[in-house]
Parts: C-alpha cells; structure tokens; sequence
C-alpha cells in the first residue's frame, strides 16, 4: 500500500504520460508478440514471425520497433525506428484516435503519416480507416444529404408551343435606367422558360403598382400571345370587366352575347351587351370576373 506522503497530487507530467505510455505499448507487445519478444531477446527472429519483413529489434527499454535502414540519419529514434504496435490491441486504436485528432481530422493519408511519425502498425492503413469511419466528428462532417429522384418535368416544359404561350415574368431593376424616360423606369422582363437572349420581350412600367403591371402585360399579350388557347376559355353569357381606364374598378361590366370564331375555329373576338349597347372587343380586351 502506498503511504499517504508518497502520493503525488496536481496534474500529470510529461514524463509521467511518457512512462505510462511506455508502459502499456510494452505490455501490449509482449501479450501480442510473445514469441517474438522471446526470440527477440536472443537478436533473433523467426522466418515464420508476422513480423518477420520488418527487421525488429528491442530496444533499451525493452520496446520492439521496426528496423530499417536509416540507423545513421539525423532523424529522431522515433522517425527512424518507430514502435512496433500490433493491429488489434485497443491500445493502437486509442493511439491511432489521437494522433487523428492531432492532425484536426484529416483523412487518411494525414493520419497515417502522423501515426507512422512514432508508430509503426502492421496493415496500419486499414485500422487508420476504421477509426476515421467511426470518428463521429468526421461523420458529420463527410454526411450526405439524401438523394432524390428529381420530379418529371412540367409538360409546358417539354411540350411544343408557340413562342411565349408559356412564359415567366419578372422586374428587373437591375437593369440601366440611363435608357429609360422618366415617367417609365422600371424595365419588367417577359421571358420564355428557355430564357435565351432573343425570346425575352421587354415593357416599361412607370412604378411597382398593379395597375401598370396590368396595363404592361396587356402590352405584352397584344403583341406576342397570338392563341387564344393561352386564355381562359370564354363562353357566351359570362360577365366580364371591359377596359377603359388604368383603374379597374371604374371599368363597365359586359355580357357576352355571341362569340365571333374565326376561320380556323377559334373565337378571338366577341360581341357584348354592356349598359344596352353592343360592343366588339378582341379577347385580349376581356377579362373573366373573378367571382
Ligand atoms: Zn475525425
């Protein structure tokens, strides 16, 4: 039993970890290498020995590490003859795990160069990937995210349609306003979905309000959206909005009376009753009451 003054108190020394780290290898060799230790004591080594390619030799401490023919290099004992640590002791994997941490948690190549800067551990490679495979802070960082299948494409996407039956619109105030008036400086972009520099139609707008955006996409439909098929399909009796001014609670409400289709079938005009009087408006003039 050790007596209470022979107890040391504070936090370990380095020569204290070197001692036990010292103590524990060699425990670790002999229980591994037993036979090699034996033989080992005569300078030996058996041709049979796992050991046998790697010329070992024990040191003064009674360490075996890895010969080799660096004897006369200017390098650390360490560098030149590393310690010899058996594959599956659980001391190497806890070596292993912190030289691993030492080098930030690189990847294999680093860890392994920095084991092999002291230790030398037969098919030491595949015992560096392991740890590194159960490193849960390397886990994290080399995760995934889960694959999905991509959905299928839109048909507007993959069917054919005349140029901007389908389209996306958007403001663009990033563009110059140096060419712009001042009363209209706020370019708003018309593009097909393929969105290639010659199928983009652009308009000018005054401000941000919903009246000139109104106003430009009716621009916009008069002059690209020449099939009626992009509009809702407009049959004789609905109540529409007609336009006349910006604001579109002061436009009069129209019936339509009779639809006026064209020679290849399809309506793009339609005559009205609005306030008793009979009107001629083209479809891009009308809009479905929204009920
Ligand atoms: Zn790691």
């Amino acid at each position: 039993m050790l007596k209470k003054s022979n107890v040391l108190h504070g936090p370990l020394t380095s020569e204290e970890l070197s001692e036990a780290e010292r103590f524990w290898i060699q425990f670790e060799q002999e229980k591994f290498f037993s036979e090699e230790f034996k033989s080992l004591k005569d300078s030996k080594i058996e041709n049979e020995s796992p050991l046998y390619n790697y010329i070992p030799y024990l040191d003064e401490n009674r360490l075996i590490r890895l010969g080799g023919r660096l004897e006369f290099c200017n390098l650390s004992i360490n560098e030149k003859h590393p310690l010899i640590l058996p594959k599956n002791s659980w001391l190497t994997t806890l070596i292993v795990r912190r030289e691993h941490n030492k080098v930030m948690h690189g990847g294999t190549a680093s860890t392994l160069a920095q084991v092999r800067s002291n230790y030398w551990i037969p098919k030491g490679r595949q015992l560096v990937k392991k740890v590194i495979r159960n490193c849960f802070i390397c886990r994290k960082y080399l995760a995934e995210p889960i694959d999905q299948l991509t959905s299928p494409l839109p048909s507007d996407r993959i069917n054919q349609t005349p140029a901007f039956s389908v389209c996306g619109l958007d403001f663009a105030l990033d563009l110059s306003t140096s060419i712009t008036s001042e009363s209209c400086k706020y370019p708003i972009l018309f593009y097909l979905l393929a969105e290639l520099p010659e199928h983009i139609h652009l308009e000018l707008v005054s401000d941000m309000t919903t009246n000139s955006f109104l106003l430009a996409f009716r621009r916009f439909l008069a002059r690209r959206v020449k099939n009626p098929e992009t509009h809702p399909e407009l049959k004789v009796g609905d109540v529409l909005i007609e336009e006349n001014t910006k604001n579109k609670l002061l436009w009069k409400l129209g019936k339509i009376e009779r639809t006026l289709p064209e020679r290849d079938n399809k309506t793009r005009c339609y005559e009205l009753k609005t306030s008793g009087r009979l009107l001629k408006r083209t479809v891009q003039h009308l809009y479905p009451l929204e009920l």
